[in-house]
């Protein structure tokens, strides 16, 4: 038996996004082969398709999916069959069916649609570790969030919010500005003045943490932004990857600190995983948190949705259909 996924065969554009036949994934020991509902898209695979992250090729993408369990592998205790799951440490998602450890899937909650079960965990769980563990924001305190609208950041806002914490976003046109706004963000600001116009509104003290997942673009002015002790954790590279910087200028600034954290050193044990998906769960199924789909694309088109990823036309989650 087959089934449909899609492949890239070298590295480049979103056009090297096809669909082709694959033979059905099995599942090794340890490990669940779910039938796809939906899958999540996120900025890396757009990394790895064009080579800014190194794959092989051909390379199927795609980590985060949500879907039914149709088998277990060897020694796989706690799930079955008709399971609903969902995971971002899945292999080779972008498909029809997929392949998951099962100490990285997690149940979907009763009442939680398999659409927003792919939309959470990677953004989510991203949230979830940028403001509980790879920063240390007080209430009270003013943070900046950029990409306001974007996946990670409509979520991260609303944990902040949620904790009493200022959020400063920025944003690149009206609608998202609104969205943000929506999100919980106290001021919402343009991307050519939000240093100057934070410490303004900061009287002239600066901001607590910034969280920047723009990177090239934003990341001498989010510097600037931060308070003495402040800081900058710089998380993705929408606008390009960081080059090298002189480590002097955390000094000049303030004392500042800096990290460059990446999701899977934030979901060590089952412990951990089950902490940042309960608290996740719990706050989606009981209304805290709003998980926003902006776009939903078929399998097929995965292609587009890289383009409308990359173009900055997205707001919250991208999903695929399969
Ligand atoms: P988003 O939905 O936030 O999309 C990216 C947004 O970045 C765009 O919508 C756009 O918002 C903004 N942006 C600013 N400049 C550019 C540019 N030149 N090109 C494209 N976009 C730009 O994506 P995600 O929420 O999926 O991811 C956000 C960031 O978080 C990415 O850098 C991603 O790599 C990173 N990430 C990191 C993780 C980690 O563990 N380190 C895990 C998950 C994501 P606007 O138009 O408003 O400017």
């Amino acid at each position: 038996m087959t089934v449909r996924a899609i492949t890239v065969e070298r590295a480049g554009g979103p056009e090297l996004l096809q669909e082709t036949e694959i033979p059905d994934p099995v599942p090794g020991p340890g490990e669940l082969l779910v039938e796809t509902a939906f899958v999540g898209v996120n900025f890396i695979e757009t990394y790895q398709r064009s080579g800014v992250y190194p794959v092989d090729y051909p390379f199927i993408p795609g980590s985060e999916a949500s879907g039914t369990v149709v088998a277990v592998g060897e020694g796989v205790s706690g799930f079955e069959p008709g399971d609903r799951v969902t995971t971002c440490e899945g292999k080779a998602a972008y498909a029809e069916r997929f392949v998951v450890p099962a100490v990285a899937a997690a149940r979907v909650p009763d009442g939680l649609g398999l659409d927003v079960a792919a939309a959470l965990p990677l953004q989510g769980i991203t949230a979830h570790y940028l403001s509980t563990s790879a920063s240390h924001p007080q209430p009270g305190d003013t943070v900046i969030v950029h990409a306001g609208a974007g996946g990670v950041g409509l979520l991260l806002t609303q944990l902040l919010a949620a904790r009493g914490i200022r959020v400063f976003t920025t944003v690149s046109t009206p609608e998202k500005r609104e969205l943000s706004l929506g999100a919980g963000a106290e001021q919402v600001l343009r991307y050519e003045s939000f240093a100057d116009k934070a410490r303004e509104l900061t009287d002239g003290a600066g901001v607590a943490v910034v969280y920047d997942g723009v990177g090239k673009r934003t990341f001498d002015d989010s510097l600037r932004a931060l308070r003495v002790r402040g800081e900058m954790v710089l998380f993705g590279g929408a606008s390009g990857q960081v080059p090298p910087f002189d480590l002097q200028r955390l000094n000049s600034g303030g004392s500042l600190s800096i990290t460059r954290p990446s999701i899977g050193h934030f979901l060590l044990t089952p412990e951990e995983r089950a902490w940042r998906y309960g608290e996740l769960f719990d706050a989606v199924t009981g209304g805290g948190l709003d998980v926003r789909v902006g776009e939903r694309f078929p399998l097929a088109e995965a292609g587009r949705a890289h383009e409308a990823l990359e173009g900055r036309a997205t707001t919250g989650k991208v999903i695929l259909e399969a």
